[in-house]
């Protein structure tokens, strides 16, 4: 969506505190006119002098298209709020979280704006519809819900509050895909929108763990981080965003504290900022768990908690199972969202688990939500029984691999995780598996593999890799030999990192293009393993054995161009010629004789690995082959007479 489609084109951006500068930067850089005001010259000045600098960083680093100097020109700083909003298409409010402060503030935006204004609050905890009741206007209020910091946290939740219009929430979604950012919308506004509601029983649900003595700090850590892959412990986390923040939230819906927690509020040992919290930061070791610590830990305890707010936003239809997913992915940096864990884990077994729990205690915080019940009644209890928040009888659901099969029949595919770099995990090998074995061969003609963001893939997500048996590694084989085997010519688009798994995609590929700035290298020596998915095998034969050994013992990474004297890719460009070089080579695949492309790609791949006598007569009888086609008479009737051959695959 582009600013012109959108009808809106200039920003107001109310509070320059963290999340305010944060938010006028992000949108200067997708270009519009911004407007960033603050009660203060002083507070002004400030959020934008962390502005400028950090525009002026990402310029340096070549991550944003345009100079700091034009990014910055489209930033105006005031303190009068009239001369702020009175030309704004949209007005962000970020003051502080204080429900009286913000209908003020709505109450002035109303007064100094035109009808057709949206008002949008970036309020954390407080509810959208409460802010916008004093104004005459609530149908164009709306929350739009950064995180923080806005300019590297991609998520933002588009909240409807109970009066907002449905146009405004589609504008204000598409305003957010605008900066860059990925919105998810957030049908009403219950309290902690989706993320912080699923997010919350992660942290709180640990402290009660350590009240009734069944998980150390330690070991409820280490289980989340180890076993379940989550990027910090619940205790770990409570220490870095405060535990206050923890306290406020709960009181503020009136929910019981665990003690565990309580106590360290009270003694003011909040975490990190305090130097004091789960663990010390001043005198002992800071956060210190290992592996074996997670022995013994109820993770389905904690996963069970989340599972059941999850259920309980989809079926008071506040947001759909692929939206908190999302949320959970990208603004808690989940290792998978929250629906799917629950659809693997089993829905009868969350239920279960809550019922014994809620036996136990009497808590409500245990108490089933209506729609897991239902589920699990439904018999739809995850994918194990073909059905559970989300559909498994098809060819789906895919969660990290993206697709379109475009009118000239070329399937594009993107690898989508970017909150990992697009590392694979068991899902995503088993998508693009899925995907090449499921799609009607006969409407492809090529295939492009790329990754979403600035990344291909930066390798396989290791991080419950420590307390996994070898049995549960990843099948990563059976994806690789899909790609390798796939009845039509394959390309991986390679910008970024192009490390481990990614790599191994890309040696499954017939044509490696790569833009220079991007690394290729197998890193998996590092950690004490060997590349998987063939990428030992199909590294030797592609660069023979002293450069393999040089990637795989050495663990090296290199640079696309050096990579292109090795002849692993065919090509390294400059950064804005990737489309084109990728291009040139679709248009070959795709104006090519589809059974002769198939067949030459088949008579090389096999014949690498056999001797020559084998392979000469692979290669006579796809000769043979060939000769029988309606194609072949084209080829040779075209060059005759002098024109293109219109190839039919036939
Ligand atoms: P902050 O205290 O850093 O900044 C708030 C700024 O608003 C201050 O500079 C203050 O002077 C200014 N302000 C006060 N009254 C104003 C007015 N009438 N007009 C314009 N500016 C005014 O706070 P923050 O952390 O940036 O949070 C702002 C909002 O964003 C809050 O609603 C908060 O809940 C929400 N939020 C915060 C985070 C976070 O992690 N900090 C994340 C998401 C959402």
């Amino acid at each position: 969506m582009t600013v012109s489609q959108l009808d809106i084109s200039a920003v107001t951006v109310l509070g320059a505190g963290s999340m305010g500068h944060g938010i006028a930067e992000v949108a200067s850089i997708a270009g519009y006119d911004v407007v960033l005001r603050d009660v203060k010259e002083e507070y002004v000045q400030d959020g934008y002098e962390q502005l400028e600098w950090s525009v002026e960083k990402l310029a340096e680093k070549g991550q944003v298209e345009e100079d700091a100097g034009t990014i910055l020109n489209r930033i105006e700083t005031t303190t009068d709020l009239d001369d702020a909003v009175a030309d704004a298409d949209i007005v962000i409010e970020a003051a502080p979280e204080n429900l009286d402060l913000k209908q003020d503030i709505f109450s002035n935006i109303e007064a100094a704006t035109d009808e057709n204004t949206i008002i949008a609050t970036n309020t954390s905890s407080l509810r959208v519809s409460d802010i916008a009741s004093e104004t005459e206007r609530p149908a164009r209020c709306c929350g739009l819900h950064f995180f923080n910091p806005p300019v590297k946290m991609d998520l933002v939740e588009v909240v409807s509050g109970e009066a907002t219009a449905e146009s405004v929430a589609e504008a204000a979604y598409e305003f957010a895909e605008s900066l860059d950012k990925t919105p998810i919308r957030v049908q009403k506004d219950v309290p902690e929108f989706v993320v912080n509601n699923v997010l919350t029983p992660f942290m709180e649900e640990a402290g009660w763990m350590l009240d009734d003595g069944s998980a150390s700090i330690e070991g409820v850590d280490a289980a989340m981080v180890y076993e379940r892959g989550y990027p910090m412990g619940p205790c770990e986390l409570n220490d870095f965003g405060g535990l206050d923040v923890l306290v406020h939230t709960r009181e503020q819906w009136k929910n019981p504290i665990p003690e565990s927690v309580h106590q360290r509020f009270e003694a003011e040992e909040l975490g990190r900022k305090t130097g004091q919290g789960f663990y010390d930061y001043e005198d002992g070791d800071g956060v210190s768990y290992v592996p074996e610590d997670a022995e013994g830990v109820d993770t389905l305890r904690i996963e069970a908690r989340m599972v059941n707010a999850a259920a309980r936003l989809v079926g008071e239809s506040v947001a759909s199972p692929e939206a908190i997913d999302i949320g959970m992915r990208l603004g808690g940096r989940f290792p998978e969202g929250t629906c799917r864990t629950g659809d693997k884990v089993g829905l009868d077994r969350v239920l279960e688990k809550l019922e014994s729990l809620h036996d136990e205690t009497g808590a409500d915080r245990y108490e089933p939500a209506d729609y897991l019940v239902e589920l699990v009644e439904n018999g739809q209890t995850g994918e194990e029984a073909g059905e559970g928040f989300y559909d498994y009888t098809g060819d789906g659901p895919y969660f990290y691999v993206n697709h379109e099969l475009d009118d000239r029949g070329v399937l594009h595919v993107t690898l989508d995780r970017q909150e990992r770099l697009n590392a694979f995990n068991d899902d995503m090998f088993a998508e693009v598996e899925t995907l090449l074995t499921s799609v009607d061969t006969d409407e492809v003609q090529c295939v492009v593999f790329a990754g979403a963001g600035d990344t291909f893939s930066a390798g396989a997500d290791v991080s419950a890799f420590p307390t996994m048996e070898p049995a549960e590694m990843m099948d990563v084989d059976e994806s690789m030999v899909a790609v390798a085997e796939f009845d039509r010519p394959t390309i991986a688009k390679i910008d970024g990192h192009c490390l481990g798994a990614g790599l191994e995609l890309s040696l499954a590929c017939d044509f490696r293009i790569a833009t220079e700035d991007s690394t290729l290298g197998a890193p998996e020596i590092d950690l004490g393993l060997i590349p998987g998915g063939g990428g030992t095998q199909r590294l030797v034969r592609l660069v023979g054995e002293p450069l393999a050994k040089e990637l795989i013992l050495r663990g090296k990474h290199i640079p696309a161009s050096k990579a292109d004297d090795w002849n692993l890719v065919h090509q390294a460009v400059a950064s804005d010629d990737l489309d084109e070089a990728v291009g040139s080579y679709i248009s070959d695949m795709v104006q090519g004789p589809p059974i002769a492309l198939k067949v030459a790609k088949d008579v090389i791949n096999t014949g690498r690995d056999v001797d020559l006598e084998s392979g000469l007569k692979l290669e006579k009888q796809g000769f043979s082959t060939l000769m029988t086609t309606d194609d072949m008479v084209e080829g040779v009737t075209a060059f005759r007479e002098d024109r293109d051959p219109h190839f039919e695959g036939r």
